[in-house]
């Protein structure tokens, strides 16, 4: 059963990013947050949702502290493109911003909100989280998660929620935005194997969610909240994974 399952799901990492192509060109959505129980029912290409042993977002509980150094940021400001894919609200990146993690080069592809947050830290969800995605040329990724609480407001995030389409479309910043200013300013955080929280949930990212908050303005939260009231995946179990933590 195990050598069946570890087999089948070996087939369905093989190009995790032309899912997520698929989704960047718009193409219709089949699922929904209603039911994401049924997520690996929708299609064949989705079953890792159903049987993954290794699926996202999970609560970050009993960490273990260990020797782990954040990936190397070299994003660059830019003027991203805003998205509403009719699941969230999307940054495209263009070519040129990456991460670095073990000697391994990703590339930045795009970040996205959730709300509340997906993952849950000692048990507690925040308002939101933001993940950025990034793609190594052999297809496995590497995401940073940032939760997000109401407080202090965000100029980034604010620029993104000004534009942000209230429906399944397209817009331009108006001017250019660096995305780090959306990280918490201390590094400490969170590591572990898991998977995409959206169908069809590969369990091809190395999650890497920072320990603090980053703060934006209760309006922008608001306006997110407006287009999507509730877009984060139920917390999934660790079963034989370790949390590690620095
Ligand atoms: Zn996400």
């Amino acid at each position: 059963m195990a050598f069946t399952r570890r087999s089948f799901l070996a087939g369905l990492i093989g190009c995790p990013l032309c899912a997520a192509a698929a989704r960047a060109e718009g193409a219709h959505a089949h699922w929904s947050y209603e039911d994401p129980q049924d997520w690996g029912a929708h299609d064949a290409a989705a079953q890792a949702c159903a049987i993954g042993a290794e699926q996202s977002p999970i609560d970050l509980t009993g960490a273990v502290k260990a020797e782990v150094h954040g990936p190397k940021l070299a994003w660059k400001p830019q003027a991203f493109e805003i998205v509403n894919n009719g699941h969230t609200i999307q940054a495209n990146a263009a070519p040129g911003g990456s991460a670095t993690l073990d000697g391994r080069k990703y590339e930045l592809k795009q970040f996205h909100f959730h709300t509340p947050s997906e993952h849950a830290i000692n048990g507690e969800r925040r308002a939101m989280e933001a993940h950025f995605v990034h793609a190594h040329a052999e297809g496995d990724l590497l995401v940073l998660g940032v939760l997000m609480i109401g407080g202090a407001p965000n100029k980034a995030f604010s620029a993104i929620m000004d534009v942000a389409p209230k429906e399944e479309g397209k817009a331009t910043l108006r001017a250019p935005i660096d995305a780090a200013a959306l990280l918490p300013k201390t590094r400490k955080f969170y590591r572990y194997q898991g998977s995409l929280t959206t169908p069809p949930c590969s369990e091809v990212v190395n999650w890497n969610v920072f320990a603090a908050p980053a703060s934006v303005a209760d309006d922008d939260i608001t306006a997110f909240k407006a287009l999507f009231p509730m877009n984060a995946r139920p917390l999934q179990a660790l079963h034989r994974r370790v949390v590690l933590r620095n």
